[in-house]
């Protein structure tokens, strides 16, 4: 047994979000293109806390509200592969936030799935990548796409991951924002925006997959769509102005991620990320702003402690 390790964890992008209409069960289907960026959090989980019990500590920006109880998701993780796999629950839990919160990039579920690979590592449980996605997938729809990293579909509720064929490296502007959005508020706002409309079964785009494969850039950046993106804008209008600036300098393409409120452009490579950064900082209508790659691998040990 080791005594604790360190799990780098991504956040992701959607590249695509295709939402279905609202089914009885409360929930929306979703056929959605996720890609894992360069935006990390760091989750360390050491064994056997002085006190016992699962131990929750929160370091970085704007993480005073993130619950350290049995709401965070990390806690749900480790609860919940101290059960399945009979191991001790008695876990000392640091998470280091980059990610921003309620950022519709999908940290808490990150921050899941890193406790996840996190306990297999400590307890040398040997876990294959299936074990653990099917763990976080009674967590959370992301946590199975923060597990395994890279460019994939996920349909279901995002949960049903398939790795996507793609070439290259993509090269983005992340434009974050200072207060997060919640998650089920920008669906019912979506679900009012819709109202009267007939909605389809959601489903992949062929041309971004194209776009992806052939690992055109200029070609994705036309290809980018979010469903969520007009309830967002609905929610917080600023974002409609912060799209604009960013398509007005040059960007190949931008779009809210997830559910928002950061909004991601894609730039042709690290120069033009560079001018992207400066116009839209100039602009007043953007806080920070990051350059981010991807795609970059899902959660995994980089350091035993
Ligand atoms: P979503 O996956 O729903 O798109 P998001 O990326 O918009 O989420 P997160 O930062 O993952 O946003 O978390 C949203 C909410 O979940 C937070 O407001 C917080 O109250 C709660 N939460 C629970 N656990 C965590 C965690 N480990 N980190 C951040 N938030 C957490």
């Amino acid at each position: 047994m080791n005594t604790g390790v360190v799990v780098r964890v991504p956040g992701k992008i959607n590249l695509q979000l295709s939402v279905g209409p609202l089914e009885k069960t409360g929930f929306h289907e979703v056929a959605t293109v996720f890609q894992a960026v360069s935006l990390f959090d760091d989750v360390i989980v050491k064994s056997g806390p002085p006190n016992g019990g699962i131990e929750i500590k929160i370091s970085g920006e704007n993480t005073d509200h993130i619950p350290v109880n049995q709401n965070n998701l990390a806690y749900k993780a480790a609860e919940l592969m101290a059960k399945k796999y009979k191991v001790s629950a008695d876990l000392a839990i640091h998470l280091k936030k980059n990610i921003p919160v309620a950022g519709g990039m999908a940290g808490g579920s990150a921050n899941a799935a890193g406790v996840i690979v996190g306990i297999d590592a400590i307890y040398n449980l040997g876990l294959k990548r299936d074990d653990m996605e099917k763990v976080g997938r009674e967590i959370g729809s992301d946590v199975p796409f923060a597990i395994s990293g890279g460019i994939a579909i996920g349909t279901g509720k995002g949960d049903q991951i398939t790795p996507a064929l793609s070439r290259g490296n993509y090269h983005w502007v992340l434009a974050l924002s200072a207060s997060g959005l919640s998650t089920p508020a920008v669906y019912n706002e979506c679900d009012r925006l819709r109202e009267g409309m007939s909605i389809i079964a959601p489903s992949v785009s062929e041309p971004l997959m194209q776009a992806l494969r052939s690992g055109d850039a200029k070609e994705l950046g036309k290809t980018l769509s979010n469903d969520l993106q007009a309830a967002a804008c609905s929610l917080r209008p600023a974002l409609r102005l912060i799209l604009d600036v960013g398509m007005d300098y040059g960007a190949l393409g931008g779009l809210v991620s997830g559910s928002g409120p950061t909004v991601a452009f894609l730039a042709e490579d690290e120069e033009h990320s560079l001018d992207l950064i400066v116009a839209l900082k100039t602009s007043g209508v953007v806080g920070n702003v990051l350059h981010v790659g991807g795609p970059v691998h899902g959660a995994r040990v980089i350091e035993t402690l």
